[in-house]
């Protein structure tokens, strides 16, 4: 393995200990349930799920858990 490569692959092992240097901008991902699964979707700090609740409330269990999960990589306003 070259010199360069090795460098970078110390720097990544550093930025991994770092999430917070990272920042969720989009993503959608898909929640496997007990009975169905739910598409959640995120896009520059605002959630959308396809459950019943979230329809109801703006948020839900699908969108308060991955903020649990990736903590200091969203900006989120915090839940009212
Ligand atoms: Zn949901």
């Amino acid at each position: 393995m070259d010199y360069g490569m090795i460098g970078k692959i110390e720097k990544a092992k550093r930025y991994a200990e770092e999430p917070d240097r990272f920042q969720f901008d989009e993503f959608s991902i898909t929640f496997r349930g007990d009975n169905n699964n739910h598409q959640i979707r995120f896009d520059q700090g605002k959630w959308q799920c396809d459950c019943d609740f979230f329809h109801l409330r703006g948020v839900c269990c699908h969108s308060m858990a991955l903020e649990r999960i990736l903590e200091h990589m969203l900006t989120v306003p915090s839940p009212v």
